[in-house]
């Protein structure tokens, strides 16, 4: 006999694990299915920079001794310029904070299967009833939440997200050690997350550096492969050989050295998600995908949509005769847009447009944000169209004519 569960998530990434988490503090049977193995776990799931903000570890009792430091400052670099805001934050071993996801969640009962890769739902009358995992084994739940970040085999095959292959970042990252965190003609990145505008590095997208204490730091680059980074590539260049670059040019990094094993890639979909749930079944995190487009924060956003979809399965479950219909799974939807990431739309825009912008437009924006008051980022950065438009130029206006073209054409 397979066995029965109240939910099934797949995969325990920030989304699933958070989800999986709720599930059991309000008693549901939930079992997590797993494609990595319990040993080695997190391995090529181990992908974050995980950079996050004191938001997200209050709302979800994320314990001190997962932070590899706690930073003072956001720094934004262009090629000449930078500016830095004070905003407190964290920078996690994403390993320990995956561990201790799965770890709290069993504490409160949940179940978690390794090795347990699912390939595909099991159907009945066209509604999903169960899963395939591990090749051909069996499992079943009243509802199942698919959150398996980009890989999605449950949501792509009941056509709910349609991930779209030209929307997909990619990003690598390696800590280093050695790195000059104070060099002359740079902002001092002691204790700061800093992001860095600069096609050169990062053609198309933005490059980091994210202290993690003394002479240590996670190093990285991510970009979608679209018309900003076709325009700004460097011919037969891959996303290593611009790290490599990077690292190569930088005077910061003259004497460090990678710290061995320490290696983090991935990718996210940067586009509208197209559906979240349907019968007995919701897609969350970046399956979605959730992910905030313009600087890719996605735990804090994940885990937010993995609490929206336990929130709906306790919802459902409360009634007198359960009810997992796609009408009550779309209480997941409305969640999602008032509460997980209610600005998408307007981020999808902001994002199109700054990766699109040249170098030097760069620089200016960093003269600005020094210029103007100290709030103009945080609430440009929140979507205000005031705050946005005293950041745009009268210069800026064959960039928009651009920016509408590719978005007429594309
Ligand atoms: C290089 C890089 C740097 C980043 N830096 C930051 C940052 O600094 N701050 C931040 O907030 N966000 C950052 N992000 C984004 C953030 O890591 C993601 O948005 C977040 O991890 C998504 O969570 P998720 O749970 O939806 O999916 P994932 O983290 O992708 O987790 C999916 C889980 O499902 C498992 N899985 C996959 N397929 C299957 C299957 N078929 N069956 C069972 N299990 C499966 C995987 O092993 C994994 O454990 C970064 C992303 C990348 C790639």
């Amino acid at each position: 006999m397979s066995e029965h569960f109240d939910v099934i998530v797949a995969g325990a990434g920030p989304a699933g694990a958070q989800c999986a988490r709720d599930l059991a503090q309000r008693d549901h049977d939930v079992l997590v299915l797993e494609a990595e193995s319990e040993d080695e776990f997190p391995r090529q799931s181990n992908k974050s920079t995980a950079g996050t903000f004191p938001s997200m570890m209050g709302s979800f009792g994320i314990p001190d001794d997962v932070v590899m430091n706690y930073t003072d400052d956001v720094v934004l670099e262009s090629p000449n310029r930078h500016f830095v805001r004070r905003q407190p934050g964290a920078v996690l071993e994403f390993a320990d904070f995956k561990n201790f996801l799965v770890e709290d969640a069993r504490e409160d009962g949940a179940e978690y299967w390794f090795d347990a890769r699912v390939s595909k739902p099991v159907t009945d009358d066209g509604e999903i009833v169960g899963v395939k995992y591990g090749g051909n084994q069996e499992v079943y739940a009243d509802v199942v939440v698919d959150a398996t970040g980009p890989a999605a085999p449950l949501a792509k095959k009941l056509g709910v997200t349609d991930l779209e292959r030209e929307n997909q970042a990619i990003g690598v990252e390696y800590e280093l050690e050695g790195i000059d965190i104070d060099a002359d003609g740079y902002a001092d990145l002691t204790d700061s997350m800093m992001l860095r505008l600069d096609h050169e590095l990062a053609p198309g997208g933005y490059s980091w550096i994210f202290h993690t204490g003394e002479d240590t730091a996670k190093v990285g680059l991510c970009y979608i492969q679209n018309e900003a980074h076709r325009d700004y590539a460097k011919d037969g260049m891959g996303i290593d050989d611009y790290l490599q670059y990077w690292l190569d040019n930088d005077p910061r990094f003259e004497s460090a050295e990678r710290i061995e094993g320490k290696q983090h890639r991935g990718s996210a979909h940067i586009q509208m998600p197209s559906g979240f749930s349907t019968d007995n079944f919701m897609a969350i995190g970046d399956t979605v995908p959730t992910i905030d487009p313009l600087w890719g924060e996605g735990i804090h956003t994940c885990m937010k949509s993995g609490r929206a979809a336990a929130i709906t399965a306790d919802r459902c479950f409360m009634a007198n005769d359960r009810d997992t219909s796609a009408e009550k799974m779309a209480i997941y939807d409305d969640l999602w847009h008032d509460q997980v990431a209610p600005n998408m739309r307007v981020r999808l825009l902001m994002t199109q447009l700054l990766y699109l912008a040249p170098n030097e437009r760069y620089d200016t924006l960093m003269e600005d944000l020094n210029r103007l008051n100290p709030e103009t980022l945080s609430d440009a950065n929140a979507g205000s169209t005031r705050e946005i438009l005293k950041l745009m130029h009268t210069d800026d206006i064959p960039l928009l004519v651009q920016f509408a073209k590719e978005r007429l054409l594309g």
